[in-house]
């Protein structure tokens, strides 16, 4: 399935899951001709049926240790609280010399339910792209979605250097940016990042629901006040965040705190009329917003755009601010 021109980096690309990420990686793979042959494995007949349909995958499979078999890179595609049953159904048929990485959101509880089922002569290096949608599924995944998004490896103490440089290269070749960093490390800057800005959304779009009937349909409709970006977090997919906030409980529950006190400290200006207290924190994290559109990481969410979807297939689709 190489494209011409292009260097082939793996025989067999095996998918463990294929929703937005898994089947963003398997479009990114064969646009770019990483690999001869993506497997994908899906738990539901629906599912496959649609990743059949969709056609990004050369071998479909309904077991684990079937769509491994003979692959020199596994990828755990699938939301984190169903890694270890994965890992366990794979282990046994995983080929010696295979890099086995992972896209989930959270990395010490990745470690700690993938590592115990990897044969020796496996090289485990857990990863995570900051890239996604709001959108689910093998429909909503495209191609371009890693371009210019940071991709975090996390290797355990004694990867060799050349399978994480091989992991790097394959990366790059997706369109991202690498950094390495140590798994707890990782979970500690992303609970802040990502997993309690999803957790406020959540909140707030749940504290709306719950607004008398008259005071609701109004939330609705001058929703474009604000409102509207903690809908679009808070439409992300239901079991993928409920694993994320299971599996990284600690460090969500000590920003979580920190949030709190500071929230309370805003509660408490308001309420003495300390204009210059709030004045001072919104100059702050105006300023944080600059540094992040000079990033490049803003995305391209356009508020007068009220809905977007995920584009199907290798033509490149716009990218969502990134969610993670
Ligand atoms: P997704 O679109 O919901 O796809 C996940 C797939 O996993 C589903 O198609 C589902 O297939 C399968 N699955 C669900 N529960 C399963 C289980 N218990 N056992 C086996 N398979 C199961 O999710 P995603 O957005 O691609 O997320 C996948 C991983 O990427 C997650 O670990 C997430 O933390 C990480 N991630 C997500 C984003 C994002 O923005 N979405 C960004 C970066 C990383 P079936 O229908 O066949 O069950």
């Amino acid at each position: 399935m190489s494209a011409p021109g292009e260097t082939r980096m793996f025989d067999k690309v095996a998918l463990l899951g294929a929703g937005l990420i898994g089947s963003s990686l398997a479009w990114a793979i064969r646009a770019r001709g990483l690999a001869a042959h993506v497997s994908a494995y899906s738990r539901r007949a629906e599912t496959r049926a649609v990743i059949e349909k969709l056609g990004f995958a050369d071998s479909l499979h309904s077991d684990p240790g079937a769509a491994v078999e003979g692959a020199d890179l596994v990828i755990f595609c699938a939301p984190v609280g169903a890694n270890a049953a994965l890992a366990e159904a794979a282990g046994p048929h995983l080929a010696k010399g295979a890099i086995v990485t992972d896209v989930g959101s959270v990395k010490q509880a990745v470690i700690r339910d993938i590592g115990p089922y990897l044969p020796e002569g496996v090289e485990f290096i857990p990863g995570h792209p900051i890239a996604g949608t709001e959108h689910s599924g093998p429909e909503a995944g495209f191609g371009d979605l890693f371009e210019q998004r940071w991709c975090i490896l996390t290797p355990v103490p004694g990867t060799p250097e050349a399978a994480v440089e091989k992991l790097t290269a394959f990366w790059q070749r997706c369109g991202s940016t690498i950094a390495v960093m140590d798994a707890a490390h990782h979970d500690k800057v992303l609970a802040i990042t990502s997993h309690l800005p999803h957790l406020i959304a959540y909140t707030i779009v749940g504290t709306a629901t719950d607004l008398e009937e008259s005071e609701r349909a109004e939330v609705v409709k001058f929703s474009a006040g604000g409102f509207r970006d903690f809908t679009r977090i808070a439409g992300s997919d239901p079991v993928m965040w409920r694993d994320v906030f299971l599996n990284n409980r600690e460090s969500v529950l000590e920003m979580l705190q920190r949030f709190s006190e500071d929230i309370t400290a805003l509660q408490r200006a308001i309420r003495w009329g300390e204009g210059e207290v709030l004045e001072q924190l919104f100059r702050r994290t105006r300023e944080i917003r600059k540094g992040v559109i000079e990033a490049h990481q803003a995305g391209s969410f356009d508020p007068r755009e009220p809905e977007r979807s995920g584009t199907a297939g290798p033509a490149p689709g716009k990218t969502d601010p990134g969610e993670d």
